[in-house]
């Protein structure tokens, strides 16, 4: 009785104060004074279900990525949440209690000048908050309601006492060391901002409160739905001026969410594949890096690593007339093939047969080229390049495979996603048209990487690829070398019995590489032998932050030297160019007595050809190259040399 009592007391207490009815409906300020409103919802009396935990929460703007607003109510304890904000009302308190649910209040202040950043009434809120949350609207009110005020003050004491911190558009652009203050009154749009990034419409402001995950880092939201890429770059430029260091920039796209652990762990979520972009200057002034960071990614806020990125890609301010500057993406991308070493004896090379080799390897690179050039992925390029290789009676893939001891023809592929590190494989399949597509398949629907023989068979059927009757294969002069061979029985010696392995290795537009290779292995094969081509590490490997490759020779020693892995380990653990390495690699398999030869590709698109043959048929088309083949050792596009640091040619 006495304690109802004492609680009417206390509302009426606090609707005289405030001059309102002691109904706290929602929607109505339960308190309005000078320079603020307040709003509170839930019960005050509820405790929290856990100790608070630090983490961020940056907030692309537009609806909220639920699963990270959960993720904060959760690291909030499901306690007692304020938000802050300089315009608006409920709307962000009713997000929080009523669709993300689970927390015990969430009280709300809305600022209408700067004397509210001294009321010690909302210091002690912030003081007492499990969580805090600052919301979408126009961040120069919070920039000058706030700045060197109490409230600031209280919101660094709130990180400092390792509570979780969120914010949303206005919200997130004052979470970095530099903001776009929007403090002429306006939203800057890209235009208007790369026409004169160091002009006073572009306001930076400094940080309101040290947060030092965030050092070094300017944000935007709404990001690719307002089309800010260029404007983030105007922020950097004259932010990275004032700061007299390099800066990062921080993009978020809409429904979209970075959560971050206190150890600097990020993840990206998102109501709808939205992305996180980060941006840096570089490697000249006109030039920007950006990677492109997906709910895939693993991303590390303090180092800036993004393992697994959606893209990397360049993008540079080009003056397209004295007016306009515009923010352009590098349409860069790469392809190279190969279609196996070692050459013909002169006697068995005609002008007319060498013509249409050259044809076959031509055709490959256009069908990769119509891909790359409109921006696909590299992974399509390359499949789409061993298609067109395998149907191609000339080469030992798919329909002109070699022959088993037995007869036969029992075919091997493999390829390679470089980015998500995702690759499938198949060894001595007897039936699929394409096997580069059945490998594709193994490596998307199986959930597993390698298949063999009958199991493959099996697995093609079921997937719906195209089957063919064993004879597809066949050709007069694939069955003539089997039948030179069965008289001479020297499998490893003969060079004429194996060359024509195909194999590509591409660059995508977004930074991805991947490879594929597809053969039917050594002529006269026995005992359900399987060569380097389908196992991933030897004759085939993509790895996008260092090199693709695809080898072709004998397999065996390929595979005991992991070459494909070889030469991505000598570039990332000691700083080989892609040439030194591709060089330095088919050296390791020579020496303890493979031959054949390699394609590696690296990230900037580069590609060395590496051969201890006498020849490789070969080719490479680049969106800054012309397509060119070449087949001997000699022949334009050059065999990388043990010293050599990029191709002649590279741009
Ligand atoms: N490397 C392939 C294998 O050993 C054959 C070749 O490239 O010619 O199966």
């Amino acid at each position: 009785m006495r304690l109802n009592w004492m609680a009417y007391f206390f509302i009426m207490l606090l609707s005289l104060i405030g001059g309102l009815s002691p109904a706290l409906a929602l929607g109505e300020p339960s308190l309005q004074r000078d320079g603020y409103e307040r709003f509170f919802i839930g019960d005050r009396s509820l405790k929290r279900l856990s100790k608070p935990e630090a983490g961020l929460l940056l907030s692309g703007g537009g609806d909220w990525a639920v699963e990270a607003f959960r993720w904060f109510a959760k690291k909030a304890g499901h306690g007692h949440l304020v938000v802050l904000r300089a315009s608006g009302a409920t709307e962000t308190a009713n997000e929080f209690y009523n669709k993300i649910k689970g927390l015990a209040s969430v009280e709300t202040f809305v600022f209408h000048d700067r004397s509210a950043a001294y009321d010690v009434r909302i210091i002690r809120a912030i003081n007492n908050a499990d969580g805090l949350f600052i919301a979408g609207g126009d961040q120069a009110r919070y920039i000058r309601f706030w700045r060197d005020t109490p409230l600031s003050q209280a919101i660094e004491d709130h990180i400092k006492a390792n509570k979780p911190l969120g914010g949303t558009s206005a919200g997130l652009a004052i979470m970095g060391e530099y903001s776009y203050g929007a403090m002429d009154g306006g939203s800057i749009t890209s235009d208007e901002a790369l026409n004169n990034p160091m002009g006073p419409k572009v306001t930076i402001e400094r940080r309101l409160y040290s947060l030092s995950s965030m050092d070094g880092i300017v944000t935007d939201s709404h990001f690719s739905e307002r089309g800010r890429q260029g404007r983030l770059a105007a922020f950097l430029i004259k932010a990275q001026t004032l700061k007299g260091a390099p800066l990062t920039g921080l993009g978020i796209d809409e429904e979209t969410a970075l959560i971050v652990e206190p150890d600097g762990r990020a993840n990206v979520t998102s109501n709808k594949d939205g992305l996180v972009w980060m941006m840096k200057q570089g490697p000249d002034a006109n030039g920007f890096g950006v990677v492109g960071i997906g709910s895939e990614s693993r991303f590390h806020l303090l180092s800036k690593k993004v393992n697994s990125p959606r893209f990397v890609r360049q993008y540079s301010l080009k003056h397209s007339d004295e007016k306009k500057v515009e923010f352009m993406q590098e349409k860069k991308w790469s392809l190279a093939i190969h279609g196996g070493a070692g050459v013909l004896e002169p006697t068995d090379m005609t002008p007319e047969l060498e013509a249409d080799y050259r044809q076959g390897l031509k055709d490959a690179l256009a069908k990769g080229e119509a891909i790359l050039a409109k921006g696909g992925s590299a992974l399509d390029a390359v499949e789409a390049t061993v298609v067109s290789l395998e149907n191609n009676p000339l080469f030992n893939a798919g329909k002109g495979a070699v022959f088993t001891a037995e007869g036969k023809n029992e075919l091997d592929a493999a390829i390679m996603e470089g980015t998500s590190l995702k690759a499938g494989a198949v060894a001595g399949v007897t039936r699929t048209k394409n096997p580069i597509k059945l490998a594709r398949a193994v490596m998307e629907k199986s959930g597993r990487l390698l298949l063999a023989r009958e199991g493959a068979d099996a697995f093609s059927k079921e997937n719906g690829l195209e089957q063919v009757e064993p004879d597809y294969y066949f050709t007069q002069k694939r069955f003539d070398q089997l039948q030179k061979w069965k008289k001479r029985q020297l499998a490893l010696l003969d060079q004429s019995h194996r060359f024509g392995t195909v194999g590509a290795v591409a660059l995508d537009q977004d930074g991805h590489l991947a490879a594929a290779t597809s053969t039917g292995g050594l002529t006269g094969k026995v005992f359900g032998r399987i060569g380097d081509t389908p196992i991933i590490g030897a004759g085939t490997f993509a790895d996008s932050r260092y090199c693709a490759v695809s080898a072709t020779g004998t397999g065996e020693y390929f595979i005991r030297e992991s070459a494909g892995r070889q030469i991505c380990d000598r570039m990332r653990w000691h700083n080989q160019t892609i040439h030194e390495a591709a060089y330095d690699t088919i050296m390791s398999v020579g020496a303890i007595g493979g031959d054949g030869g390699l394609i590696a590709m690296d990230k900037n698109g580069d590609v060395a050809f590496a051969l201890n043959d006498l020849g490789m048929y070969r080719g490479w088309v680049a969106s800054w190259r012309k397509p060119e083949t070449a087949i001997y050792g000699d022949d334009q596009l050059k065999v990388s040399g043990r010293n050599e640091k990029t191709s002649d040619e590279l741009h």
